[in-house]
């Protein structure tokens, strides 16, 4: 499958917004139970390679190592059946990487493929209270999850960012409690340190999603586990990436540290 874009949009100076559509994109449906963390997994062909644009990734699985398109992961923010649009939200971070300087630099026409959508979390309706803690890469997800918290309903949501002209717009009906952090010198424990700020009493019926850097991942969940007490099966949490390593390098290591992190509850 493939998507041709349509239309990009800066969003903040770190965000730019791609949506895909075209024929492409015929037979692309969310999976049952539409998830709000759904995700297609990209590939992007090296310079000079000897295949086009639009290619099937497992086919080119016998190809040396740098020949093969690069994979990426990203949430999809938007699916809009009638238009046949696919809006993509991507974090640009800088010259390095792969999918962070294809989306700068996406022009209407590009083509891009990918596979999925896949993906399994949309909040539970019937929570007393809703929490989503996440950094800009999440940003996708949290939004379009806090679209479908009840009206009404306590919403905290927690966000890092490297600045005000960084932040976005969190649409919902819930009772929102926006609280967006601002990356110091030495970033890291933004989330966790606001979290500890929040009452959280133990027992509460809190559906909660935490999903972005690795490490800020992990010392948030322990934090949720083992101090508020919360239980492991009301919470999505998932390390996207990690600062230091590119995606390559983090699948590399990314089982035995989802293992570890899982034996610190
Ligand atoms: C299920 C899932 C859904 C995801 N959804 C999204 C999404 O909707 N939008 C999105 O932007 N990302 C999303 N991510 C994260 C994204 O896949 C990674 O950030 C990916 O590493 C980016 O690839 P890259 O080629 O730009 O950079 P890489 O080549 O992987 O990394 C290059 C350098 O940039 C650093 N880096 C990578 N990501 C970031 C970042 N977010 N901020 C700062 N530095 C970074 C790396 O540590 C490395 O030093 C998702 C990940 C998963 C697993």
């Amino acid at each position: 499958m493939h998507g041709t874009v349509l239309r990009t949009e800066r969003l903040t100076p770190s965000m730019v917004r791609v949506v895909l559509g075209g024929e492409g994109l015929a037979g692309f449906t969310m999976p049952d139970g539409d998830p709000t963390d759904a995700y297609v997994n990209l590939a992007f062909p090296p310079a000079g390679a000897s295949y086009g644009p639009v290619f099937d990734p497992k086919a080119l699985k016998d190809l040396p190592r740098e020949e093969q398109p690069v994979r990426r992961r990203y949430t999809v923010r938007d699916w809009d059946a009638d238009a046949g649009e696919l809006t993509v939200d991507f974090v640009v971070h800088g010259d390095a990487g792969v999918a962070g300087p294809w989306a700068l630099g996406a022009q209407p026409g590009d083509v891009l493929v990918l596979q999925g959508p896949s993906g399994g979390y949309r909040p539970r309706q019937d929570a007393e209270r809703y929490l989503m803690v996440g950094d800009e890469s999440a940003i996708p997800a949290i939004a379009a999850s806090a679209a479908v918290v009840p009206a009404g309903r306590p919403l905290t949501v927690l966000l890092v960012c490297d600045g005000p002209e960084h932040e976005l717009p969190i649409t919902t009906e819930a009772d929102l409690d926006l609280r967006w952090l601002h990356r110091s010198a030495d970033p890291g424990s933004e989330l966790a340190d606001e979290l500890r700020t929040i009452d959280l009493p133990a027992g509460a019926d809190v559906c909660t999603f935490v999903h972005g850097e690795a490490e800020e991942i992990r010392a948030i969940r322990k934090h949720l586990l083992t101090e508020v007490g919360m239980s492991r099966a009301d919470m999505s949490c998932s390390p996207y990436w990690r600062r230091t390593m590119d995606d390559e390098a983090w699948r590399a290591v990314k089982k035995d540290f989802v293992a570890a992190m899982e034996q610190d509850a």
